[in-house]
């Protein structure tokens, strides 16, 4: 059934330009009872679709995957991937993409559900998602977007009466996820693997053109299209890291090629400062570790530019040459931009070489410390907002010294440290425990803590008139925290 009204959704479905091996036509399934938990208004008017908050039920209708929007063309992605290092076959197994919603600025979104039934690329599984999952990500992609990160975003969150069958059962629902694009570096893995080399000429065309626009012209568009994506995923990287946010499943196909945080699965903030924290409870070796992001990052990379070599140069071996050389110093660049990352989390507005030993050795001290990462850089201009941080030990003392010293001696002094520290220094993130609080409550069907959460977490560096429970994490909360993917 499709729908007729104006306004109305303004769907210019450009996927469907590729050949037909990347995508399978697909309408999302049927559920039960869709009921509207949370829709998020302001990204709503940004997209150009006031018009859903003014009919609920028509919107409900649309967003669970029971009415076809008018323009929508549902179908389901084909990416392939490397999970954990192997390769395998993937693709939307329980999402379907809607279309392209062309905003009034002339910006495309993918509009995606997600959990909304079977697709050919299910496999084993059962396509559906647990409302308490898709709550989750709709939190975590609200709050790093703004936390000022690329994300996806979440319009809404459907529940239907649908039973969905994990360890436990639990009630079904649809997320709608809005993203530049879903195109991955898995996606480029499947034409490179499945497709023959013109479907990889047109997925490197398509994506040229739809996300890398000045690069059409230039001499070598292919190699220029892998540091592009290398410079963005870099800069994704370094943001996650410089808010302690550690995302869990790395995997290729979970790497969007728009340089945009997408798949919230698994991932988790950081409290107490260690490189090598984990939560994911598959992760066992620690591939996805806080710190471990720094080379995942280029082994993702890595991957892509295998794909794209044959289009790189016709000499495979010169082509391999000529992407190692790309990656290598890049890597140099990360590394750089890291020391710029971490200095300016510090308040130096002129970071320098001779700065790495203090660097160094204040990161080890939070370490040693078992300190809270997000709030060591707050205490730092604030320590009286904690007063039990080890910044007021003598150790910790002595660190404020050092920092003052520093900090004094540069143009601006503190009022510049301070200026530049606010923008980098979240004073909320969403914190393990008081996510798992909020959603406890919420699929319980009380949603105030949540949207409460929610309404904090929109205004991240600014310190606001609220509980002091939320700028802390909890020292015992649940040392084995776990978190889960696929749920
Ligand atoms: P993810 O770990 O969310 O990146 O998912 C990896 C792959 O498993 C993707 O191809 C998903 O579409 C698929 N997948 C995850 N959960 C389900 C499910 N419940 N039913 C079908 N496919 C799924
Ligand atoms: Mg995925």
């Amino acid at each position: 059934m499709t729908t007729n009204r104006s306004p109305k959704w303004q769907f210019d479905n450009s996927y469907l330009t590729l050949p037909p091996i990347f995508y399978s036509f697909q309408n999302p399934s049927m559920v039960n009872s869709p009921q509207m938990v949370l829709f998020n208004t302001p990204l709503a008017n940004s997209l150009g679709l006031e018009f859903l908050d003014k009919n609920m039920d028509q919107t409900t209708l649309e967003l669970s995957g029971n009415l076809t929007p008018e323009g929508a063309q549902p179908i389901a992605q084909a990416y392939a991937g490397h999970q954990y290092g192997h390769f395998t076959m993937l693709g939307d197994g329980r999402a379907i993409l809607l279309g392209e919603q062309i905003t009034p600025a002339g910006k495309r979104f993918d509009i995606q559900l997600k959990g909304s039934g079977r697709t050919p690329y299910s496999r084993r599984g059962d396509g559906k998602a647990t409302l308490r999952a898709m709550l989750r990500e709709y939190l975590m992609s609200e709050a790093m977007f703004y936390l000022n990160i690329p994300t996806s975003r979440s319009l809404a969150v459907v529940a239907s009466q649908d039973e969905v069958q994990r360890e436990e059962t639990h009630q079904g629902a649809v997320l709608t996820r809005v993203m530049k694009s879903h195109i991955r570096i898995g996606t480029f893995e499947y034409a490179a693997h499945y497709g023959t080399r013109q479907d990889l000429e047109k997925l490197t065309h398509y994506v040229i053109q739809r996300h890398y626009s000045e690069l059409q012209n230039s001499e070598n568009p292919p190699l220029e299209l892998l540091k592009a994506v290398a410079l963005k995923q870099i800069d994704l990287i370094l943001d996650w890291m410089r808010v302690g946010f550690i995302h869990g499943v790395m995997n290729t196909d979970n790497t969007s090629i728009s340089g945009e945080t997408f798949d919230y699965g698994p991932c988790a903030f950081m409290n107490n400062y260690n490189p090598r924290t984990v939560y994911s409870s598959i992760d066992q070796y620690g591939r996805y570790s806080f710190e471990n992001q720094t080379n995942i990052v280029f082994w993702n990379l890595s991957v892509l530019g295998d794909t794209l070599q044959p289009l790189i140069h016709k000499d495979p071996y010169q082509s391999v040459v000529i992407v190692k050389e790309v990656l290598h110093t890049l890597q140099n660049q990360f590394l750089e931009k890291w020391d710029q990352m971490i200095s300016k989390k510090l308040g130096f507005v002129d970071p320098q070489k001779s700065d790495k030993p203090f660097i160094d050795s204040f990161l080890q001290w939070i370490h040693t410390n078992k300190a809270d990462y997000t709030n060591s850089f707050i205490a730092l201009l604030r320590p009286d907002l904690f007063p039990l941080h080890p910044i007021h030990s003598e150790s910790g003392i002595s660190w404020v010294e050092q920092w003052k010293s520093r900090i004094y001696n540069q143009k601006g002094g503190f009022e510049a440290a301070k200026s530049l520290m606010k923008t980098q220094n979240p004073i909320y993130i969403p914190r393990n425990h008081i996510v798992e609080q909020v959603l406890d409550q919420a699929v319980k069907g009380d949603l105030s803590d949540l949207k409460l959460w929610l309404q904090i977490l929109k205004n991240p560096y600014e310190l606001q008139d609220v509980d002091n429970r939320y700028l802390h994490g909890i020292e015992d909360f649940r040392t084995d925290y776990k978190t889960y993917c696929g749920t």
